[in-house]
């Protein structure tokens, strides 16, 4: 039976759509180590990131200590078209389930890009607007990213260049039309457009591609636009996790409304971004002692980098052009095994939630395949929203959180983050019903020839 003080979706009126993002850091008692360049070892200071950045951004990356962040008008009135995002109480759910515990979900699959990820692709082509840019570059494994970043573009006249893994932009044609769709221009990884591209061809003529080639071809075509684009990035970053903020503070905002308050907060964890926004306004409470919610990022067994990697300083990218970043990471030659359909497949983490997880803030779980599809369909079947696989990682944290709740009979109250749909991923979907979804979970040795490519610095010393 549904409680009747409890609607089954809370969305906030326009006019509270909240009007600042929320900088994390800013509450943390340590900052993230600094990033380094990789060739002094030296910490970045703002300036050196602006040739990579558009200055806001590049600020953004490096402000620890601004607590509050206005959103930009133009910002806001795109946010507006699709936000606030609904709040909704897993009912069914729960009566499937046999719980007395409380589900609800923060659901970010309501506009075409399918994924929280639009809440920062918009902000950040607004800068790029802003400082003139013409354009932007980037890379795109799944599409969603490469998805909401063409959105954003074509909303701010800005062209939007993405290099699209090979293999995904074989096989998933319809995101590729949709990029398409908003002037996104679409080229497959490794391509004949960019000298690492014709490089790579020459030496792997079969190669499928990956997203640490996908990343360099990006960089190369921003740094040889004569300084007219730059190179854009849909996680990780400490200016996403800022963005993505808005996902925590409306849910905040929603739940006291409600006159709730979670006693656990899930959410899955690729690069960290919708984790680290939906958690900012909670893991602030428990960084200042006001609240104590347990918080859990949930990843797939198959590429495990808070599970079971190491907290080192590396290369955020697998063509090692970027800056080194201390987080937990696989090592930047991590590619997960050919079998993985579950996505969040990058080989570190966010290094706010990495910090985070170091000093013992937040837990973090893994996930075979095969259990966070099975976590999907129950999902989609009670509730009837066809999840991501992404999201279904949180969905599977959240059901088993749940399941203990009827062992010991407490009524907790779980939040989980449900990040996007799943509409590009029904090959997947399709194994797992015809029972043909296999589970892979790397080997020790495995997991060291990743950790063999970590850098040899005198950070890592001792690892
Ligand atoms: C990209 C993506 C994720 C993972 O990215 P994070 O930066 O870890 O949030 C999760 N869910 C969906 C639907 C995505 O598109």
């Amino acid at each position: 039976m549904t409680d009747k003080k409890i609607p089954h979706r809370l969305y906030l009126p326009e006019e509270q759509m909240p009007k600042q993002w929320f900088n994390l850091r800013s509450a943390m008692p340590e900052q993230p180590d600094p990033l380094l360049a990789p060739d002094t070892l030296r910490p970045l200071e703002e300036k050196d990131l602006y040739p990579i950045f558009c200055q806001e951004l590049a600020h953004q990356e490096m402000d620890g200590a601004t607590a509050y962040v206005d959103i930009p008008e133009p910002v806001q009135e795109v946010y507006r078209m699709y936000r606030p995002s609904p709040l909704i109480r897993a009912y069914s759910l729960e009566r499937a389930l046999g719980t007395p515990a409380k589900i609800y979900y923060k659901f970010e699959g309501n506009n075409t890009s399918g994924s929280h990820k639009l809440n920062s692709a918009v902000a950040q082509a607004y800068y790029a607007k802003k400082q003139g840019l013409t354009g932007v570059t980037t890379e795109t494994g799944a599409g969603q990213w490469g998805t909401a970043l063409s959105e954003a573009c074509s909303y701010f006249g800005l062209s939007c260049d993405v290099y699209m893994v090979k293999c995904s932009y074989e096989q998933k044609p319809f995101r590729k039309a949709v990029m398409q769709v908003f002037d996104g221009r679409v080229t497959a990884s490794p391509s004949r457009a960019t000298t690492v591209g014709r490089k790579i061809l020459e030496q792997t003529p079969d190669t499928t591609g990956s997203l640490g080639c996908a990343i360099s071809e990006a960089v190369e075509a921003a740094v040889t636009s004569g300084g007219a684009k730059r190179y854009v990035l849909g996680s990780v970053l400490n200016q996403v996790l800022l963005h993505q903020s808005i996902i925590g503070l409306e849910t905040q905002l929603a739940m006291e409304q409600l006159g709730e308050y979670p006693d656990i907060v899930v959410g899955c964890a690729g690069g960290g971004s919708n984790l680290g926004g939906l958690i900012a306004p909670f893991m602030a409470d428990k960084l200042q002692g006001k609240n104590n919610p347990r918080i859990v990022a949930v990843e797939p067994a198959s590429c495990p980098s808070l599970t079971r990697g190491k907290y080192a300083y590396d290369f955020c990218d697998t063509g090692r052009v970027t800056p080194l970043a201390r987080m937990y990471t696989l090592g930047s030659s991590f590619i997960p095994a050919a079998n993985h359909a579950g996505g969040l497949r990058y080989h570190g983490m966010s290094p706010i939630l990495s910090k985070l997880y170091h000093e013992g803030y937040m837990e973090a779980v893994a996930y075979e395949q095969s259990k966070v599809f099975e976590a999907a369909v129950l999902f989609a079947k009670q509730e009837t929203i066809l999840p991501a696989p992404e999201s279904a990682h949180a969905i599977r944290g959240a059901i088993d959180e749940a399941l203990k709740c009827r062992e010991s009979g407490e009524e907790k109250t779980i939040l989980f983050g449900l990040t996007g749909t799943g509409y590009f991923d029904m090959t997947a979907y399709e194994s797992f019903l015809a029972g043909t979804m296999t589970d892979y979970m790397p080997t020790d040795e495995e997991l060291q020839k990743g950790f063999d490519s970590l850098p040899d610095i005198p950070q890592n010393q001792g690892l």
